[in-house]
């Protein structure tokens, strides 16, 4: 294991540290500490009524964030944790109001990576939002945090995320499970476990979001992002396009071999390859929602980059 002691200090005296999970890297703060929170929202310039996740190390440390946890909760927990699951419940008073936005609910997720899991032990429980600045596609190798923080920004290198897409989200504060953001985590996979219907909240603008980060515009290159069109050929220079069916391999026409959770793992890297490389467009072949069990989430996080 790394030698996380520096990062765990920096952590302590109320600063904010990089670290990878299995979804997207985290910016953690101390969830107990209100200015170690601010600093996470000036860093990432994040608007303060989006409310965070807080990332625990050990199923208990549920029980310092919320005293109401249903059957629901404990039957997903035991299904999906550690796992890019991400479990809206009603908090205690004494949650900080700077990790909920004010709301009267709670975002908590134990992430699947040994090094988070290790360095929370260590710390106690981090709110832990996207490493990115807002607006900017989620980083997914520490190489992306430094692109957005600067190379002495303190980040714990762990390779390259395996899942490559946020955490799903679903709230469970009220007797109605609803996905508030899709993840690798299908709403098949928890309506097998949980045995009942669970409500997709998330495609809707609603007025007053059930999620506030619903009404964020997230994950946009400076490229264009479109859909491949039909019978288009692939001959753009400027362009970066990402295939599913269509075997071509050019230094710009990437080919995933029908593979979309391949494509979720490398989504934002393109994205932000496209910038740095200068392309005016990424284009990627068109795929259905019933094609994988990422797809739903794959489909949302593109639909919001396209321009
Ligand atoms: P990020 O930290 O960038 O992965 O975004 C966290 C997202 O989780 C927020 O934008 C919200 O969509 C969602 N979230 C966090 N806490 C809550 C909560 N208490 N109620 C509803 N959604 C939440
Ligand atoms: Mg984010």
């Amino acid at each position: 294991m790394k030698d996380l002691n520096k990062y765990i200090a920096i952590i302590q005296s109320g600063g904010v540290v990089a670290f990878p999970t299995e979804t997207v890297y985290g910016l953690g703060a101390d969830a107990w500490n209100p200015s170690a929170i601010q600093k996470v929202f000036e860093v990432k310039g994040r608007p303060s009524d989006n409310p965070l996740i807080v990332h625990i190390s050990n199923v208990d440390q549920v029980h310092d964030f919320s005293s109401e946890i249903p059957e629901s909760a404990r039957v997903l927990m035991e299904a999906f944790w550690p796992g890019p699951l991400s479990l809206v419940l009603n908090k205690k008073p004494e949650v900080l109001d700077a990790v909920t936005a004010g709301l009267d609910t709670v975002a908590i997720r134990m992430p699947d990576h040994p090094i988070a899991l290790e360095f929370i032990s260590q710390t106690g429980p981090l709110v832990a939002p996207s490493a990115n600045r807002s607006g900017r596609p989620s980083p997914t190798k520490a190489s992306h945090v430094k692109e957005d923080f600067g190379e002495n920004f303190p980040v714990i290198d762990g390779a390259a995320t395996r899942v490559g897409l946020e955490s799903t989200v679903i709230d469970l504060s009220s007797d109605k499970p609803a996905i508030l953001r899709p993840g690798s985590i299908s709403k098949k996979e928890l309506e097998d476990v949980l045995g009942i219907e669970v409500e997709e909240a998330f495609f809707h603008q609603v007025e007053k979001p059930r999620s506030p980060g619903q009404k964020y515009s997230h994950y946009k290159p400076k490229a264009e992002v479109r859909w491949l069109r039909n019978n288009e050929p692939t001959n753009d220079e400027s362009a970066i396009y990402l295939l599913l069916s269509k075997a071509e391999n050019e230094s710009n026409i990437i080919h995933y071999n029908n593979n979309l959770t391949h494509l979720a793992a490398e989504l934002y890297d393109r994205f932000r390859q496209a910038d740095i490389e200068g392309y005016d467009s990424v284009v990627i072949e068109e795929f259905n929602e019933s094609d994988s069990p990422i797809a739903s989430a794959l489909l949302n996080r593109i639909r919001k980059a396209l321009q």
